[in-house]
């Protein structure tokens, strides 16, 4: 979902005053409840959402029930190693940083990813989730700041769209919607409207890289006046279309 520079993870422990995972046990005994299937863990900026911009560490999880016609994280949907808990806590402390994203991939279509998720709340960090609106988020932790996709008919996975998983967003929460095409921007902005989703969380709009231009879509908004903030991914602004940027 999200892809930015890739950093080795042997920058030292968090320093004096930074946030650190006091609360993890690292000697705990490994269990097979607690493995996750790691695609990548890198340190970057936030390309999107109301984070944009913000240094943070990006757990990328392996696997995704989808096939978005427009997905950038294709790489993540086998490629990976089998990882204990313990040791992406381990690995996320060694940047030293206060965000964390937690990514895919659908990361959600991971079992442990919960446990993951309420552990970094609990080791201090601000944690957000980028997740395809496919799965049930209703047990993410609720100190986590979701966004959450709503698959649009030019993304093939529109039938995908769990809609009851919008009962359960909250105001620190943000809905993405990928336009595609006119077509695709005039559905986004109906649902919207209809459903009145400005009044449960912030909703962004994100040109698909290559599909829609952004002076486009920035008119398209102006236009019509709808409630919604319009994001280019920054990460590609930056470092361009290429994995590992
Ligand atoms: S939800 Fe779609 S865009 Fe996201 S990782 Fe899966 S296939 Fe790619």
């Amino acid at each position: 979902m999200t892809s930015a520079i890739k950093i080795p993870a042997t920058i030292p422990r968090a320093a004096e005053g930074q946030v650190a995972p006091e609360n993890v046990e690292f000697g705990a005994k490994p269990s097979r409840a607690d493995e996750l299937r790691i695609n990548e863990i890198f340190f970057s900026l936030q390309g999107e959402s109301s984070r944009v911009g913000l240094p943070t560490v990006f757990v990328r999880l392996t696997g995704c029930p989808l096939r978005c016609g427009y997905c950038d994280t294709a790489y993540a949907f086998h490629e990976g190693k089998t990882r204990q808990l313990v040791e992406v806590l381990a690995d996320v402390a060694a940047y030293g940083a206060k965000h964390v994203c937690v990514t895919g991939g659908e990361p959600l279509a991971q079992r442990a990813c919960l446990k993951l998720l309420s552990a970094l709340c609990d080791a201090g960090y601000s944690v957000s989730l980028e997740t395809s609106g496919a799965i049930d988020i209703s047990a993410v932790d609720e100190r986590v700041s979701r966004i959450m996709d709503i698959k649009t008919p030019g993304s093939r996975e529109v039938d995908r769209n769990l809609w009851k998983n919008l009962d359960f967003l909250k105001a620190s929460d943000e809905i993405k919607f990928v336009i595609t095409s006119e077509a695709d921007y005039f559905w986004s902005r109906d649902l919207l409207r209809d459903r009145r989703l400005n009044e449960i969380c912030p909703i962004l709009f994100s040109p698909s890289y290559g599909e829609v231009d952004v002076a486009q879509l920035a008119e398209w908004v102006l236009r019509d006046r709808i409630p919604v903030r319009l994001q280019v991914q920054l990460h590609k602004v930056i470092w361009g279309e290429k994995r590992g940027v």
